[in-house]
Formats: structure tokens, C-alpha cells, sequence
């Protein structure tokens, strides 16, 4: 049997970092939500008891550091599946990020595998098998838009966005998530308003929301990066309505409402940066349907 689910990029419209944790993690109030650019993770059963995994880029593990491998061992584990799975993992987000790109197909491989084998997962239970395996992976199982608080685990539903195009900007370096936090601790802390950004996301007000988006993270990632202020600089000669830094970058993203915009962000900053796209915000992940 082969199940099929999608597995959405995220992009954080506030992150704050609150301070560094007794464990070595570090304290976050994240708000994040997810885009209409996806991996796609497809789960085929097999009875050899064993766990392959295949993905469509070249820099991916496929072995036991791919998060998705991850989870499927996490779940054949704790519920003792005595059986094997073939993750096919067709990559579309950009790698190392800034994106969630890796935790949302753990994500996608927990909703695939507890369908695969009719486990019956709650979210809850989902949940906890996901803040096992990394920080974002909680937020990506169910997507849409939320608080994280915690690690980044503890996930508090939240009003969907108005809509509005992400124009998407990564430049061609990769981040490592964890070197960015360990710097985070060197550098005059940033605080964002996350309170802000949700009361203007209850609000619907799209002007606040633009107006709110900051990441305690972008300013170190910018020490490294320089390719970053430049993107935001030009984004915002463009008209962009808000811009930030997704993560812990390198990911640059721009939200207009206005489809002329929306062309000129993209034409103006294809000249800049290979990857470069236009996604609107997604929905709360629904499965794919069951294939024999
Ligand atoms: P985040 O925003 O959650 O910090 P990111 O978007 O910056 O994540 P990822 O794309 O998830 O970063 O990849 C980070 C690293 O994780 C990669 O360099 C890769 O070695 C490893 N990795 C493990 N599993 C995956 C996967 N399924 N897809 C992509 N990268 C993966």
C-alpha cells in the first residue's frame, strides 16, 4: 500500500528568542505559518522489516540522519510495528533554509505512517512522537498558523492570515540552525512583538502585520550572509509591503497583496538570486487520499 501526504515550508512571521535553557536549548515565542511550497513524502509498506529512504536532492541523508527516517523509527519503536516502509521524498523546499524543510516531512512521515499502519495516532500522541525529533516538527504535523513556545513545541492555534502572495528569496548558502542559535547568545538581543503580530493576526490587519514581522535571529545570520540586507534593501525599493528572514535564514520573504507587486518583487529579484518564487499561505495540512 502506498499513502501519500504533503509536507508544507513554514515561514516565521515573529521569532523571539527568550533566553538559553539549563538543557543547551534555547527559550523561543515563535509565530509561524505555513506556505503553498511543499515537499512531497510517499510512504510504500514493505514486509522486509526495515526502513529505506530516497529523496530527490543531492545534499539530503537518506540514511538514519534524515528526519524523516527519524520518525518512521520513533514510531515503529513505540508502537511496535513489525513491518518495514520505502519513503520516497520528492524535495522542493529549499535545503537548510530557513524553512522547516527536513521537520515537515518527519511531519508528513508521522501523518503518512499512522495511516500506512492504522495506528490511530492522536494529534496529541502525534505530537509527542514530533517534539522527539526536532524543534519545528510539532508545528508542521498540523500546519496553518500558530504560536510555539517551549523548544518550539508547544503549539497554540491561531486566525489564519489574510491572504497574500510570499514572495520567496534564498540565496545560495546554506545555515546551520544550531551554529545560528549558539551565536544568538554574542549578539544585543532583538525582541521582536510577538503579542503585537497576534493580536494583529486576530485582527486581520494586514498593514500591522507587515509592520510587526521581526526575527531575534536575523541580525546574526546577517553577519554571515551579507547577501541578506541587500535582498531586503531591493525587496523594499520594490514596494514590498513586509519583509523578513525566515528562521534562521538564509530565506528571505516579502508579503504584498497585490498582484502587480507581487510580478515586480518576482521580476526585480530573479536578477538577484536563483531561487526565487511566489507562493500563497496554506491550510492546515489534509491528508491525500489512501492508494492500494
Ligand atoms: P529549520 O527552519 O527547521 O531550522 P531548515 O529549513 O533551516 O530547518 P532543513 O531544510 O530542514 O533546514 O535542513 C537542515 C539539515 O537537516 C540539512 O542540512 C540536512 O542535512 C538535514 N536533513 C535531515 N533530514 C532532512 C530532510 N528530510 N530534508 C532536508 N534536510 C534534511
Amino acid at each position: 500500500m502506498r499513502v501519500l501526504e504533503k509536507a508544507p515550508a513554514k515561514i516565521n512571521l515573529s521569532l523571539d528568542v527568550v533566553g538559553r535553557r539549563s538543557d543547551g536549548f534555547h527559550e523561543v515565542r515563535m509565530v509561524m505559518t505555513t506556505i503553498d511550497l511543499a515537499d512531497r513524502v510517499e510512504c510504500v509498506g514493505l514486509r522486509e522489516n526495515t526502513i529505506r529512504v530516497t529523496t530527490t536532492a543531492p545534499y539530503v541523508p537518506e540514511d538514519d540522519r534524515n528526519l524523516a527516517y527519524q520518525a518512521a523509527q520513533l514510531i515503529k519503536d513505540r508502537y511496535g510495528i513489525d513491518a518495514g516502509v520505502s519513503l520516497f521524498i520528492q524535495k522542493r523546499i529549499p535545503v537548510a533554509a530557513g524553512l522547516a524543510g527536513g521537520s515537515s516531512d518527519a511531519a508528513a512521515a508521522i501523518r503518512a505512517l499512522n495511516r500506512l499502519w492504522n495506528i490511530g495516532m492522536s494529534y496529541e500522541e502525534m505530537l509527542d512522537a514530533a517534539k522527539k525529533i526536532g524543534s519545528d516538527v510539532a508545528f508542521c504535523i498540523k500546519g496553518g498558523t500558530a504560536l510555539a513556545t517551549g523548544r518550539g513545541e508547544k503549539i497554540s492555534a491561531l486566525p489564519s492570515l489574510p491572504p497574500c502572495w510570499v514572495v520567496l528569496v534564498t540565496p545560495d548558502i546554506s545555515v546551520s540552525t544550531a551554529k545560528v542559535y549558539k551565536e544568538w547568545d554574542r549578539y544585543p538581543a532583538v525582541r521582536p512583538d510577538v503579542d503585537g503580530m497576534i493580536e494583529a493576526i486576530r485582527r486581520q490587519d494586514f498593514t500591522d502585520i507587515c509592520d510587526l514581522l521581526g526575527n531575534a535571529l536575523e541580525t546574526v545570520t546577517m553577519k554571515k550572509v551579507a547577501e541578506i540586507s541587500k535582498i531586503k534593501n531591493h525587496m523594499k525599493r520594490i514596494g514590498a509591503e513586509g519583509i523578513l528572514m525566515s528562521g534562521s535564514g538564509p530565506t528571505v520573504f516579502a508579503l504584498t497583496q497585490h498582484e502587480s507587486r507581487k510580478q515586480r518583487l518576482l521580476n526585480g529579484m530573479r536578477g538577484y538570486c536563483s531561487q526565487v518564487s511566489a507562493v500563497r499561505l496554506s491550510h492546515p495540512v489534509e491528508p491525500l487520499p489512501k492508494s492500494e
